[in-house]
């Protein structure tokens, strides 16, 4: 048997919305964490939780007219194929909130039961802080002045006042008689607040204690620390071990707002013709326990390092090179190279140094090749810190494409193919002769009786704005 999986939490996305640029920072860095550890022998064990209700999302679909499972559904799906398009890993577990709502009520039960719990008159129940001696303990608040049976509804509250959480809350009624989502319970009918989601899917699946838990900063007050005193409160046992907060992202030097107009999607990103790498590579370039202050000019000089590391890498790989011997200088630097990348990684993941080590091996190698002084084995031993490098930033691999492709099909499929650059969708616009191609594969397959295939010819065709017309003269077509 090997040794045990590091077990660790990560708060994961509210889906209410597509996920934007910052979020992404935070997933980010917490892939470069389990890629890393991986590559240090050590199995992890990763949950992200996905929150499937809580206020946004209720006020989001009641506003849109759909039950939250409905409206949920859609972003949860945009939401794992931005990761895949960002290259993160998918955690091990990915619970809904929406399937743990027994384990929340029975951890609320058990916190009832040491009177910590209490209900308010209209069916709620609340987590009485002042009853846990560690309060505070996380985000080392000065929590003076806790006023006693202070109480806060809302998921997320002012982030300096220290108030009674909500575990449950009672439903509600609008004027219009329409109830918010509920489910029946031994609490009444109601939901669960926000925090109570974490604290009872970490346990489920990991346990009460485990060793490490992460999120954005801006969930250390209070999410972070309601999660510990729930936990706590209900186990005597420590929750998390260590905890990882990454730094907020900014926008060309201010706070990422919609009304500033400096908010970016992925996708937003993707329909102007930015690369999925170097989103990736330049969300990464600073450590997470900084500030990143992200910006279009930074995000040219990631597709330019990019460029320039793909390169670099087939020349590597196209080899040619001299068969005696090695040239001594360029095998110091890889050497190097490979020493102080896991160095920088093994220091707080230090992703800046890390590049930084690469670039050096790149320049050093690129020279002595230019020279004509760089050795087949010189090369396969650039070959080998390169894909060390790339474990754990995964740009080498070029499927920028593919993905922008990705990004306009849905744009198309939502009528927003007027967001994209227009170059963009000339560029990858399919040509006729390539469409005729695919209608003819669609016939062939029709006449063999395969019909998957043949629908799922239409449909790929539809996605990207081309609908058919099946007549006794052929198959018509036209773009939307
Ligand atoms: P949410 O979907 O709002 O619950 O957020 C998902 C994750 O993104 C959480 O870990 C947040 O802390 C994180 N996050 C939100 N905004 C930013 C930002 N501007 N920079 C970095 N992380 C963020
Ligand atoms: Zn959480």
């Amino acid at each position: 048997m090997g040794a045990p999986a590091l077990r660790m939490y990560a708060c994961g996305p509210t889906v209410y919305d597509y996920g934007h640029i910052g979020n992404f920072r935070t997933f980010l860095h917490v892939d470069v964490l389990r890629r890393f550890l991986r590559q240090q022998g050590v199995a992890v064990e990763h949950v992200m939780n996905v929150t499937d209700v809580d206020d946004k999302i209720i006020r989001n679909a009641l506003a849109a007219g759909k039950p939250i499972a409905e409206y949920t559904t859609r972003f949860e799906r945009a939401f794992f194929e931005d990761m895949e398009a960002l290259g993160i890993e998918r955690p091990e577990h990915t619970p809904r909130a929406t399937e743990h709502i027994p384990e929340m009520v029975s951890l609320i039960e058990r916190l009832a039961a040491k009177d910590i719990a209490y209900q308010t008159e209209d069916g709620s129940w609340y987590f009485r802080i002042a009853r846990f001696a560690g309060y505070g303990k996380l985000s080392k608040k000065d929590l003076e002045g806790i006023e006693d049976g202070a109480r806060v509804d809302a998921d997320e509250y002012e982030k300096d006042a220290a108030r009674d959480f909500a575990l449950w809350k009672a439903v509600k009624i609008g004027a219009d008689g329409v109830s918010e989502p509920s489910w029946q319970t031994a609490l009444g009918a109601g939901r669960p607040g926000w925090h109570i989601e974490c604290s009872a899917m970490a346990t489920a699946l990991l346990g009460e204690s485990f060793d490490l838990h992460a999120g954005g900063e801006d969930l250390m007050f209070p999410h972070h620390e309601n999660e510990i005193a729930q936990s706590e409160s209900a186990s005597g046992h420590p929750f998390a071990r260590h905890w990882m907060h990454v730094r907020f992202l900014l926008v060309e030097g201010k706070k990422m707002a919609k009304s500033e107009g400096n908010f970016y999607t992925l996708r937003d990103l993707l329909l102007k013709g930015h690369r999925a790498s170097a989103i990736r590579y330049l969300l990464l370039s600073v450590p997470y326990r900084h500030q990143m202050n992200f910006t279009f000019d930074g995000l040219a000089a990631a597709t330019h390092t990019i460029e320039r590391l793909r390169t670099f890498h087939r020349r590597m790989l196209r080899g040619g090179f001299a068969t005696d011997g090695v040239n001594a200088a360029v095998s110091a630097a890889t050497a190097k190279a490979a020493g102080d990348f896991t160095a920088a990684l093994a220091n707080d993941l230090n992703t800046a140094e890390a590049t930084a080590a690469i670039s050096e091996m790149v320049r050093a190698a690129n020279s002595a090749a230019d020279a004509g002084t760089l050795t087949a084995e010189n090369a396969e031993a650039v070959l080998r810190v390169l894909a060390l490098f790339d474990e754990i930033f995964a740009v080498l691999e070029d499927r920028d494409e593919e993905r922008t492709r990705a990004a306009l099909a849905w744009a198309e499929a939502e009528g927003r193919i007027r967001e994209a650059a227009p170059e963009l969708v000339a560029k990858l616009a399919l040509g006729d002769s390539e469409i005729e191609a695919l209608i003819a594969e669609r016939t062939q397959a029709k006449n063999s009786r395969n019909f998957a295939r043949a629908d799922a010819i239409r449909v790929d065709l539809a996605a990207k704005g081309i609908v058919l017309e099946d007549s006794k003269d052929g198959v018509r077509w036209k773009r939307k």
